[in-house]
């Protein structure tokens, strides 16, 4: 996560257009859990517009789109136990806009959250399941536990602008801006992850590689 001044800064709203996201965790804890589902990911679109976001989650009940997983059918570690318990996520991409009202206020960890946020969050999460039981029917029932995070909770934890968890919007202006390099003019200072490069965890990886060979440029070398 990266503050930035200068071509790439908030004088620049081009390139802090985001979007953020908002995530619901599930526990199924039913036998049938393995055979209604694999380890795949489902990307599930609503629209033939694939760049739409979750305008505003309190008027619109569906999310455009939903990533939905199950983190723990991958973990060769995972015990399910006798009942086959597992854990589901869906994420969906929300416009930040939708959570302005609690961005810096009474936010902070420990802080007693807002009633309207609460009820907001409770809102989503019912949505999201609505949409998630239309879509993956005989898990539904299964639901025995939900938590959700919301770009609040991304700002919170991460410190990402405007809860944005996959940094900055993949624009030109970013992709073009001398702001995003891993060598800054300040001495010894360097720029890593997904801003310094592109988004998720692949992008963080490279935009640390970046850093390092900035720094050190013979591990260019290492790489063949
Ligand atoms: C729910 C969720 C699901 C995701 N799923 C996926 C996925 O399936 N695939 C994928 O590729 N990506 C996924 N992502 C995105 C992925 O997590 C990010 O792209 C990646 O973590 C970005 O890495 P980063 O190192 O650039 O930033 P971060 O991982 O955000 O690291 C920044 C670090 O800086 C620290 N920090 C912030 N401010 C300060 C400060 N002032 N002083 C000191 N430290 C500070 C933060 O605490 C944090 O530890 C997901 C994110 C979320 C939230």
């Amino acid at each position: 996560m990266t503050r930035y001044t200068g071509p790439c800064s908030r004088e620049n709203p081009r390139c802090l257009e985001q979007s953020a996201g908002v995530s619901v965790s599930e526990t199924n804890n039913e036998t049938s859990t393995p055979t209604v589902t694999t380890t795949a990911n489902d990307w599930i679109y609503e629209t033939w517009d694939v760049d739409q976001l979750w305008r505003n989650p309190l008027i619109e009940p569906d999310a455009p789109a939903m990533f939905v997983s199950f983190p723990s059918l991958k973990d060769p570690r995972h015990d399910p136990g006798a009942h086959q318990r597992h854990t589901c996520e869906i994420v969906t991409f929300v416009n930040p806009d939708a959570f302005t009202p609690w961005e810096h206020e009474g936010m902070k960890r420990g802080d007693a959250r807002d009633p309207a946020y609460l009820e907001l969050k409770e809102t989503i999460e019912q949505n999201l399941l609505a949409q998630f039981g239309r879509h993956f029917p005989l898990l539904t029932p299964m639901v025995r536990y939900v938590t959700s995070s919301t770009p609040i909770s991304v700002a919170t934890y991460t410190g990402a602008e405007h809860g944005a968890m996959y940094g900055l919007a993949t624009t030109p202006a970013r992709f073009l801006s001398d702001a995003l390099r891993p060598r800054t003019p300040i001495g010894g200072l360097f720029i890593a992850g997904q801003d310094a490069c592109c988004p998720g965890v692949t992008g963080a990886l490279m935009g640390g590689l970046m850093a390092a060979v900035s720094v050190e440029p013979r591990l260019l070398a290492l790489l063949r």
